[in-house]
């Protein structure tokens, strides 16, 4: 593992991105000229509301009564003992209202579009979870919200189709090319395009064009705010190592936002190495990507020969994007985290070890994290800790893996 010395001239987190949306040479706007002003839009709305005392109280008041928040941080005691070494706790996304962190910035970005006068929401969905949350707080809000996902994706992942619809969101099906999540980002942008007066595009993580990143990253920033006062009432310190796993980076950028300036803090990012590290059997971008461009921004991306967004491939499915969030493109290159890779059968085992040991399903997603801990902890000292972003609950995946893989674990 790399050495992480922190050079605070470069981290600046605060004021990170610079106005264009630049992570040092990530991120950005890369949009048709339509598009242009339209995003300048949202920006300039954001940037007004964001510490309008209104607004905030609004959020707050949402985040305490309706999603539950603070969520806890809870030091799983009988893991770590089995483990033999640092002490691991866990930040429990997964007790939120809809079961995972996705809904902290579904919250934000809901209340924004009502504060910017919008009727609807919009945006694409690959497994579902995206669309959930978001259709969730267009019920809350009063807003009507149109969800576009791939025909695949609407036969895979059909209880979430269910779901949206019973909470009033439109499931509009992506027919064209491999019919899964790339072509539903096509679809929702060409909707986004033909009305974007009254409605507004809410982007599912810290990707896409500038002002999302930022603003997603914000919108999840509350998970390290609560979780470094929480940790330090009970322990009196800072954790000595974070850990989470990147799917795009919004669960991660939320826990590690918190702590970018204390340098005495090691931050793990984790991403999926599939069943291999084979092109198309992975979604290990910041590990074997190089600088692209995808969806109106530059990072680190999984290309082929020609460029073009790889193929990707996980257990879980919302860690499968070629892509990943700016801000975690150039934390990699200015090595303020380390990022590291779990395959599926880790995944898996962590699954079933955090399950049978603290009796908490988590989320394949958050399974990843759970496991890179599981790796670290046995070869630390018993006073270290470790915190873990439980980024979500697992019942959406025990079908598929009592499925694929109960026979391994007794079941
Ligand atoms: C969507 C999702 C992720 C991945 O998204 P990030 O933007 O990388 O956080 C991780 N965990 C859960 C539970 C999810 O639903």
């Amino acid at each position: 593992m790399k050495d992480q010395t922190v050079d605070k001239s470069l981290l600046e987190a605060s004021v990170m991105p610079d106005k264009n949306g630049f992570f040092g040479e990530f991120g950005g706007r890369f949009v048709p000229p339509v598009l242009e002003p339209l995003m300048q839009e949202i920006t300039d709305a954001y940037e007004k509301i964001k510490d309008d005392p209104v607004f905030t109280e609004e959020l707050h008041y949402l985040q305490k009564h309706y999603t539950g928040r603070p969520s806890p941080v809870f030091h799983a005691k009988s893991l770590s003992t089995q483990l033999g070494g640092a002490q691991i706790y866990l930040k429990r996304e997964d007790l939120n209202h809809t079961g995972a962190h996705k809904i902290n910035h579904c919250l934000g970005e809901a209340l924004l579009a009502k504060k910017m006068g919008k009727k609807k929401i919009i945006a694409e969905t690959g497994a579902g979870q995206h669309g959930v949350a978001l259709a969730t707080a267009a019920a809350l809000l009063g807003l009507e919200c149109d969800i576009y996902m791939g025909e695949v994706d609407i036969k895979k992942e059909y209880p979430n189709v269910v779901r949206m619809r019973i909470l009033g969101a439109k499931v509009i099906p992506a027919t064209h090319g491999l019919k899964t999540l790339k072509e539903a980002v096509d679809s929702a942008f060409q909707a986004y395009l033909a009305d974007p007066v009254s409605q507004l595009y809410a982007i599912g993580s810290v990707v896409g064009p500038h002002p999302f990143p930022m603003m997603v990253r914000d919108f999840q920033s509350i998970i390290g705010k609560e979780a470094k006062e929480q940790f330090q009432e009970l322990n009196g310190k800072l954790p000595d190592n974070l850990v989470a796993c990147v799917g795009g980076g919004s669960n991660a950028m939320g826990l590690f936002s918190a702590f970018l300036q204390d340098e005495n803090v090691k931050i793990h990012g984790v991403e999926p190495a599939g069943t291999s590290f084979k092109t198309g059997d992975h979604a290990a971008t910041l590990t074997l990507g190089q600088p692209g461009m995808i969806h109106g921004f530059k990072c680190y991306l999984l290309q082929d020969e020609k460029g073009e967004p790889a193929p990707v491939n996980t257990v879980a499915s919302g860690l499968d994007y070629p892509g990943v969030g700016p801000q975690h493109s150039y934390l990699k290159d200015i090595n303020r985290v380390n990022y590291e890779t779990i395959s599926d059968k880790e995944a898996i085992d962590a699954f079933f070890q955090l399950s049978r040991n603290e009796g908490i399903i988590p989320a394949l997603e958050s399974a990843h994290a759970v496991a890179q801990a599981i790796k670290m902890a046995p070869g630390l000292p018993k006073d270290e800790t470790i915190l873990v972003n439980l980024s979500g609950r697992g019942d959406k995946d025990i079908d598929y893996v009592v499925e694929k893989y109960g026979k391994d674990y007794g079941l």
